[in-house]
């Protein structure tokens, strides 16, 4: 099959989030299972800084990259609209021109297939930044014979983030004004770029099986629940993987020591080398959490900061990475002055130290409020790490009591408890170890998942 993969961000080139990871991993995971595909995402200043990967040019406003062994990932770029800091906005807020970018982006994605002449069997679109292209296939593009018969998936990563627009915006798109109605792109007198993307595409998939389920109840599809309730027989779950080429600490260039299940003890080097780097004291028997997150409400911190002044007062100690809300920023910065010796913090983002946390910690802590996958919980499962989560979306689906921790009432109180209990098992000598095998020994390759993409690229929409 041909396909193409429709992403704003995608790794090595640009990432705020789990997405890249996907963007940049399952096309590879596709090629290895025989498939001919293609990645288009915008081309970022982000883009342009990436070393060690040759790019070229194919005209004046498209290159072109590789990875895997063939995957051309095809760069849109427009000085205006991508040559600029922040791939979706600064420290302002949101770029205040985002609908013109991606609607950019999502024509000059349709038009780039047919100046390659590179007609797939599907278009596999991900999230907001890419929800007009079904639109504009069905609509624009559909007297064009070139476009006839190409199918269209798309994949939602965080139903939270939708593209809202106010409606003065509406003829930017170059849609006529009968698409914004209640069974198309109007949403409460906004436009929804999201809402567009379920209604036009073919088939619509999600990150885990629980939150394909979540997201069509009132509680967590955010206003979406009754569109995607009405389309529920071309909704489905399919979990991410992990690129295991990019997180093994077996093999990763960024962590003190490298280390396996046979060698987990050299483990405990890279925590020396975490408290080092983070100017904790070099406690090697207190229990050390890591998180590695944005800094949201979504991700938990609700919870985290409604106990926080506990949770510094019990014998372990806490290293965080993350950027995101003001007022958790302000939060931890606070905790920071009270217990230096508790808590690092690290506003930032930061791939290096990122890996030597998910290496250098014994607990990852991830109590999201809703998690669509989450790769925090798989990546640090591989390290031995164990995770603590909030029973909810992909968190539900790959942590249990065998290889982590896991709550069900989202309570601050609830959290306070199961970190106890975290450091309770921690000091038990057999049930410690015991629990981090049977947490590096979960496989979550993306073979499988690919296998599942590939059956359902072939299946009929409803
Ligand atoms: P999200 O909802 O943000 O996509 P995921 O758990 O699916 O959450 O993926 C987050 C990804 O981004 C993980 O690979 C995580 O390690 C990485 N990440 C998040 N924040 C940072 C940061 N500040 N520095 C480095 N990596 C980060």
């Amino acid at each position: 099959m041909k396909i193409v993969f429709c992403a704003s961000e995608v790794v090595p080139f640009a990432k705020t989030g789990g997405l890249a990871d996907v963007a940049g991993a399952l096309p590879i995971a596709l090629e290895n299972q025989g498939q001919e595909v293609i990645v288009v995402m915008p081309g970022y200043k982000a883009v342009q800084n990436v070393k060690n990967i040759k790019s070229i040019r194919l005209n004046d406003k498209i290159s072109y990259s590789i990875i895997g062994k063939n995957v051309k990932v095809y760069f849109i770029e427009n000085d205006k609209y991508f040559n600029r800091d922040g791939l979706y906005g600064d420290k302002n807020g949101d770029h205040p021109d985002n609908l013109e970018r991606f609607s950019y982006y999502c024509k000059e994605a349709l038009n780039l297939l047919k100046e390659i002449n590179f007609k797939p069997d599907m278009i596999h679109c991900h999230d907001w930044q890419s929800g007009l292209i079904p639109v504009y296939l069905k609509t624009t593009y559909s007297q064009d014979q070139f476009y006839k018969n190409i199918r269209t998936m798309f994949t939602i990563h965080n139903i939270g983030y939708q593209g809202l627009f106010s409606r003065q915006e509406f003829p930017k798109l170059g849609l006529d004004w009968s698409l914004f109605t209640m069974d198309t792109l109007e949403f409460y007198d906004k436009i929804n770029i999201l809402k567009g993307g379920l209604v036009f595409s073919d088939l619509i998939t999600t990150v885990s099986a629980t939150y394909s389920k979540e997201i069509q109840t009132k509680e967590f599809g955010f206003g979406l629940e009754s569109i995607l309730l009405k389309r529920r027989e071309s909704v489905s779950g399919i979990l991410n993987g992990l690129d295991y080429s990019v997180w093994d600490p077996a093999t990763d260039k960024f962590i003190a020591k490298n280390y396996s299940l046979k060698t987990v003890s050299d483990k405990g080097k890279c925590k020396e080398d975490l408290q080092k780097a983070c100017k904790l004291p070099l406690e090697k028997d207190i229990p050390l959490f890591g998180i590695v997150s944005r800094l949201a409400e979504q991700k938990g911190f609700d919870l985290l900061a409604a106990d926080i002044d506990k949770i510094c007062k019990l014998k372990a100690q806490l290293v965080i990475l993350g950027t995101g809300d003001l007022k958790y920023h302000q939060l931890l910065e606070g905790m920071v002055k009270k217990y230096p010796k508790v808590i690092s913090l690290n506003l930032k983002f930061d791939d290096c130290l990122a890996h030597k946390i998910y290496a250098g910690t014994d607990i990852f802590l991830m109590p999201s409020k809703y998690e669509p996958c989450g790769l925090g919980q798989l990546i640090s499962l591989k390290y031995g790490t164990i995770p603590l989560v909030f029973k909810t979306g992909g968190l539900a689906d790959t942590v249990n009591k065998d290889n982590g921790f896991i709550f069900d009432k989202y309570d601050p109180a609830e959290l306070l408890k199961t970190i106890k209990k975290s450091i309770e098992v921690y000091k038990d000598g057999k049930k410690w170890p015991d629990l981090r095998f049977k947490a590096m020994k979960c496989d979550f390759s993306w073979a499988e998942s690919a296998k599942k993409y590939i059956e359902l690229y072939g299946k009929k929409a409803k």
